[in-house]
């Protein structure tokens, strides 16, 4: 049996007459950037996520570097994050001038350590970007509280979380403004890239506007430094779509998240994913800690499994960020993380025998 990661073309063929119906409207409307599409979608994921304005852009990378540039981040500054992330997070900080400074994750949840944030604090201190993990909130209520008190913006990196819920209350929201990514990959993506921001800040949301049209606000007449990064109505036209079943696919992949540890339960010496109480997870990851990781993963792909590790080098040990000075040792949850994590096969449409299939040649390697 062949068993992929994901498999983004049994969902088109589940929604292709709606779908091929919305894309075709765009090509027949003749505007492809922003648009109508786009508005609709702008409009329908505000309403999704209970806030006053989401923005579409290019990727969730273009996401997190708007928000950034709306919030006046740069040269000199200093950002908290995670190395447990993926590059982008972390990548446009640099690119902005600014300067990452790396806290631990919880060795539970995976996403920022809120206990570790108020040591790194300086006075260059500008922004926290907690990153929902696997598709889970870190604790926003603790870094909010941090951010309140230091005058801090809270950027979240939701590309792995649209849908996500902390203490009943979306993510992406609890911040000063949220990031989310359309890649096609992700819980809800697109047939190529995209990304949004969401803000409850008319100014900042004003902003974004004009930066990802290269900062003008009308024609030829720019007033910010700016990027070109908007969501193309073709984009915008298939997440219209898709944000009807989001919810439906993201309470799929719980049930396969769940049906996964229930096969799994057995092994003594594996790490499950842990949920607070708090949260609920959207499962954009299954992913276990093992301790013969690549023994594992070779066993598997020669069973036809394939596997994913999310993600293998923590970013202070990246080599295009060897800059920073960090080394080995100074993070050791994310460290630790990263050399056992193994995701398993996870989309909605993933068929049960396919499921069990994974879960035998797990328990098969383990005999
Ligand atoms: C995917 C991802 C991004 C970047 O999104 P793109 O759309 O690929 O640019 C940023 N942060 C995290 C945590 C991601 O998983």
């Amino acid at each position: 049996m062949n068993v992929t990661s994901v498999d983004l073309v049994t969902q088109y063929k589940n929604i292709k007459d709606e779908m091929d119906r919305a894309i075709h409207a765009v090509l027949d409307s003749g505007h492809f950037i922003l648009g109508e599409a786009s508005k609709e979608f702008e409009k329908n994921l505000a309403e999704y996520n209970g806030v006053k304005h989401a923005l579409g852009c290019a990727s969730g990378t273009d996401a997190l570097q708007l928000a950034m540039m709306a919030h006046g981040i740069g040269a000199g500054d200093e950002i908290i994050s995670v190395p447990m992330t993926f590059i982008a997070t972390i990548e446009v900080m640099i690119l902005l001038g600014a300067k990452p400074v790396f806290v631990d994750v919880d060795p539970k949840t995976y996403c920022i350590d809120p206990n570790q944030i108020e040591a790194k604090i300086t006075e260059k201190t500008k922004a926290i970007v907690p990153v929902h993990l696997y598709g889970q909130a870190a604790d926003m209520d603790l870094i909010m509280d941090i951010a309140k008190k230091h005058n801090l913006v809270v950027i979240e990196d939701c590309a792995q979380a649209i849908g996500a819920t902390y203490k009943d209350r979306q993510t992406c929201t609890l911040g000063d403004i949220g990031c989310i990514s359309f890649f096609p990959g992700k819980n809800m993506g697109a047939y190529g890239d995209g990304g949004a921001v969401l803000t409850n800040d008319d100014e900042i949301a004003e902003k974004i506007r004009m930066i990802r049209v290269h900062g003008s606000a009308s024609k030829y007449r720019h007033l910010l430094l700016g990027i070109n990064s908007r969501l193309d109505s073709i984009q915008a036209a298939v997440l219209n779509v898709k944000l009807k079943y989001i919810d439906q696919w993201n309470a799929k992949r719980g049930q396969h998240a769940a049906r996964y540890t229930e096969m799994l339960r057995e092994l003594d010496d594996v790490v499950f994913p842990y949920t607070p109480d708090y949260n609920t997870h959207t499962y954009h990851q299954y992913t276990l800690q093992v301790f013969d990781r690549t023994g594992l993963q070779n066993f598997l792909k020669e069973k036809g499994v394939a596997t994913g590790i999310h993600y293998p080098i923590p970013l202070h040990l990246q080599p295009a960020f060897a800059s920073l000075g960090y080394k080995e040792g100074d993070f050791p949850v994310s460290e630790q993380i990263s050399s056992h994590v193994i995701s398993l096969p996870m989309y909605p449409e993933l068929p049960q025998d396919h499921q069990n299939y994974v879960a035998e040649q797990i328990l098969a390697f383990r005999k």
